[in-house]
């Protein structure tokens, strides 16, 4: 019996060079041994998060546990917050701030739509007590890549004491993130998105000024200023998810030699090609700037996205559909994984399938051919 292949937005596949590092026997926490690796692994994931030599913290649990730390390891007390909400992970964040007590602006944009810097501006102008500004950077369910480099640029120029935290859930890996030369504050992931590990980790970088923060909200696992005591020597406060970490160096390995750069090119490839794909056959995407990470798109006029789904689960794939009330029109596969381009191929060859099961007509072959058309560029 097959395994479904995952090409979804998380989990994804994981490379056969992680899954046997993480079959390594495991060793005790409280060892130079794993110290040794643990700080390696360490230094090599600021690499990836392009902050080498600075402090990115791993926890053991999934992206919400990085960017819940990171949000109680900088938000003072009493802090007025604005979320950027544009989909179902900005909601997340300002449901967060809520259920600590923090007052919470929510900065709607339609969904797909990309969060206009200019809007964002005019909010922080007429609330001037505006302290953190959080956002997604690739907002997984419209597949949109929003521009943070833009928005971190407003939020300084508006008030240079508020922070920006970004999820980079699924743009780690993905796309380019400069934290430092940005402006970033806050710089959240997890592993089962772009490092292609297993579900289980959760990664968080803070800005200098997020870590002078003061007057801070209690935490007590998940205490980002206890866990960086515990991990500049090489040690963690509490048991880590050892094997995981394993496989994380290994990951890590794999996109150093690669290249920053041409991972980035390759996953815009990839997205970019699934996309052209789908055109072909009618499905036009839902977001106004793709993200690499997770190709968002519209069942074709009269068909059910959640039928497409069942047709890719039938041939042996696993995609995401869409959420709340893009459920009906929306599906998303995904190249997020480890796959090359013969697998992001046979996303257009099952989509192909699944919409002539449904009885859509189209001119077949047209996604095969646009998709590997545009992976030749
Ligand atoms: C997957 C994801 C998360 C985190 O989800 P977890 O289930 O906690 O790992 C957060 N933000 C985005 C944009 C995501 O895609």
């Amino acid at each position: 019996m097959y395994k479904p292949r995952l090409f979804a937005p998380g989990p994804v596949e994981v490379p056969a060079q992680v899954l046997s590092a993480m079959a390594r026997p495991t060793v005790h926490h409280r060892t130079p041994e794993f110290k040794e690796i643990f700080l390696r692994t360490r230094e090599k994931l600021a690499d990836v998060c392009c902050v080498s030599g600075e402090d990115v913290l791993i926890l053991a649990g999934s992206g919400t546990s990085a960017f819940e730390a990171g949000f109680l390891a900088s938000v003072p007390k009493g802090t007025k917050v604005l979320g950027i909400d544009a989909g179902k992970f900005g909601e997340r964040w300002i449901k967060m701030a809520s259920t600590f007590g923090y007052e919470v602006i929510d900065l709607k944009f339609d969904w797909g739509k990309v969060a206009e810097p200019e809007r964002l501006r005019e909010t922080l102008k007429a609330n001037p007590d505006i302290g953190v500004v959080m956002t997604t950077h690739s907002e997984t369910s419209t597949g949109t890549l929003h521009d943070v480099k833009a928005l971190a640029k407003v939020v300084k120029e508006e008030n240079p004491d508020a922070l920006i935290l970004v999820d980079c859930v699924t743009s780690l890996g993905a796309t380019e993130i400069r934290p430092n030369e940005w402006r970033l504050d806050g710089v959240f992931s997890g592993s089962q998105k772009g490092l292609m590990l297993p579900p289980g980790l959760g990664f968080a970088w803070l800005s200098k000024r997020a870590w002078s923060q003061q007057n801070l909200s209690p935490s007590f696992y998940l205490d980002l200023r206890k866990e960086r005591k515990s991990q500049t020597k090489g040690e963690t406060a509490y048991t880590p998810a050892v094997n995981l970490i394993y496989g994380l160096e290994t990951s890590l390995d794999m996109h150093l030699e690669e290249g920053l750069d041409n991972v980035w090119r390759r996953r815009e490839r990839f997205n970019n090609a699934i996309i052209a794909g789908a055109k072909a056959v009618g499905c036009q995407p839902y977001a106004e700037r793709p993200s690499p990470a997770v190709a968002a798109l519209y069942a074709p006029e009269g068909i059910s996205a959640p039928d497409i789904v069942k047709g890719f689960t039938k041939r042996g794939m696993r995609i995401a559909g869409g959420q709340d009330h893009a459920k009906p029109v929306m599906f998303r596969p995904s190249a997020l994984g480890y796959l090359d381009d013969f697998d992001v191929i046979s996303i257009s060859v099952a989509l192909e399938a699944s919409l002539r099961d449904l009885g859509h007509v189209f001119e077949q072959g047209a996604a095969v051919v646009a998709t590997m058309k545009a992976l030749e560029t």
